[in-house]
């Protein structure tokens, strides 16, 4: 697989959607840091990173905004 082989790769929950093949090339994780209610895990840090919803934890969202903003490869849309 070549590196150039970025299409989108949505992943969908409830109302978050993440585009993991955005994650792949991050290296802030910023997402993690930016929600105060502890939604987002970037998972396989080391290797090919990748943001994840936690479990359980999507309803918790309050809809503010600041991690489509943190997340500068614009990863995240909410519906
Ligand atoms: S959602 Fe954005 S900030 Fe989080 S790991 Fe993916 S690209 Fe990085
Ligand atoms: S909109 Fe706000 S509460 Fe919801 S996931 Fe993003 S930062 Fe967290």
């Amino acid at each position: 697989m070549s590196e150039s082989e970025d299409h989108a790769i949505i992943v969908n929950y409830k109302f978050h959607h993440i585009d993991t093949s955005k994650c792949k090339h991050c290296t802030e994780f910023s997402c993690e840091e930016a929600c105060f209610r502890g939604i987002y895990k970037v998972i396989t840090k080391e290797s090919v990173p990748k943001c994840i919803v936690v479990e359980d934890r999507e309803d918790r969202c309050v809809k503010c905004h600041i991690c489509t903003t943190a997340c500068k490869s614009k990863a995240i849309t909410i519906d």
